[in-house]
């Protein structure tokens, strides 16, 4: 029997999920556990499907065939233009998936359909077709030591990597990642996040068809703490990188350094302030600082979230900033009217409210929004503060919500 439909909060059908299980030496399987978790459709907050929850056990094993992959396989020995080959043919299958991958991060994610669409995947595929290119490209130096001596150096895979994948990004951190990556011939496992791990799995599927070999390109879905730390401390990894909070930046440098002192990469959190001097186009400036500030739902750590506004066009911003925020469409992500969609999950939601209230209480004068809307799933409104003093908690933490605080300055 057909089970019934799943419809996201705007009535918007919910793209069939085809792949669930970890991906491990180019099969997809169960966790060796056997459990699984809930991933949630943030438009509602309703199950979206179950995946496999790896843990340590899944983690050795994927660490294990990446290993395998990279001492006796055929990816690490091909020359860098075959590798770049089966990448393009990857870059073009995400091409003809677009619509799909884009579906899956929009549900998982609740970021908007068109622009996953339009904007992050082909991206995804430019990243691939870039590193692809560079492939065949990766050249050591010959330096000349004295009259008599040369000496050279060799640029060599580092082996296996472990990525650690946030939820704001799934695809393009999935690529940016895994693209370089493949180009020089490692081989990896990838942790995504556990709010948003239906793509990445996709992905490994297309890499698959590519003729990307089994066990290159390993994807274990499961939790921070169990499958993300084993990832981290594992000794026969040689190198991780990390996209996420600063706070799980510091654990995995540690986890890295307190086991086989791996090198670390870390991309993580921020606080970047926008500063508009009177002499600005304030109309111009408005318009950014409120796609800086909304884009993506404030999920974004490269969000403005500081608008440091000089005194002589302050009131204006502010109320033009006000006029502005009204037109900014929040809903389903499937609807092409809207502008922002709903924060990933429960969590996250409350953060960002509590983050709201604490703006509040601390003084801060709300000018727009400042609270949940729709009937159900984790939406916020657009929410603009003025006022806003520095030593303020909204004015320091990284909010990672559609939260603008705004400051004046002489
Ligand atoms: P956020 O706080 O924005 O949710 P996190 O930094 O917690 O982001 O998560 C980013 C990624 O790091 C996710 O894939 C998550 O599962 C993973 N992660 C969380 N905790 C740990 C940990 N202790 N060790 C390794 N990875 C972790």
């Amino acid at each position: 029997m057909g089970e019934e439909c799943k419809r996201t909060s705007g009535g918007h059908e919910v793209p069939e999920i085809k792949f669930t299980k970890l991906f491990i030496n180019g099969e997809f399987v169960d966790a060796v556990s056997g459990k699984t978790f809930e991933t949630i459709d943030p438009t509602t907050g309703e199950v979206l499907a179950r995946v496999a929850e790896g843990d340590k056990e899944d983690i050795d094993l994927a660490v294990k065939m990446a290993r395998d992959a990279f001492d006796c396989g055929c990816w690490p020995r091909m020359s860098g233009s075959q590798r770049g080959k089966i990448m393009m043919r990857l870059a073009d299958l995400i091409d003809q998936h677009a619509e799909e991958l884009a579906a899956l991060d929009c549900v998982d994610g609740g970021k908007l359909f068109s622009h996953v669409k339009f904007l992050e995947i082909p991206k995804c595929a430019e990243c691939l077709r870039y590193f692809a290119g560079a492939a065949d490209k990766i050249h050591g130096e010959t330096l000349k030591m004295s009259s008599e001596m040369q000496a050279y150096t060799l640029r060599e895979p580092v082996g296996v990597v472990g990525h650690i994948i946030p939820w704001n990004f799934p695809s393009t951190l999935f690529f940016y990642k895994v693209s370089p990556t493949l180009a020089a011939g490692c081989t990896m496992v990838v942790k995504p996040a556990e709010q948003t791990p239906l793509s990445a799995l996709f992905y490994a599927h297309l890499a698959k068809q590519a003729g990307i070999p089994d066990g290159v390109l390993n994807v274990v879905t499961g939790f921070g703490p169990t499958a993300g730390a084993a990832l981290s401390s594992h000794m026969d990894v040689d190198k991780i990188s990390f996209t996420g909070s600063t706070e799980v930046g510091r654990l995995v440098m540690e986890a890295a350094a307190k086991s086989n002192l791996k090198p670390v990469s870390l991309e993580l959190g921020g606080k970047s302030p926008l500063i508009i001097f009177d002499d600005a186009d304030v109309d111009m400036a408005v318009d950014l600082a409120r796609m800086s500030s909304f884009y993506n739902k404030g999920e974004i750590c490269v969000a403005g979230s500081r608008i440091y506004v000089q005194e002589g066009i302050y009131d204006e911003f502010v109320r033009k900033s006000a006029e502005k925020a009204k037109s900014w469409k929040v809903g389903d992500p499937f609807d092409p009217q809207v502008n922002q969609g709903p924060q990933v999950d429960k969590e996250q939601f409350e953060k960002v409210l509590s983050y709201i209230e604490h703006g509040k209480s601390a003084g801060a004068t709300l000018l727009t929004g400042g609270k949940a809307c729709g009937e159900r799933g984790y939406y916020i409104e657009p929410t603009i503060f003025t006022d806003v003093k520095e030593d303020m908690l909204i004015a320091q933490d990284e909010i990672f919500g559609p939260v603008m605080s705004l400051m004046k300055f002489k």
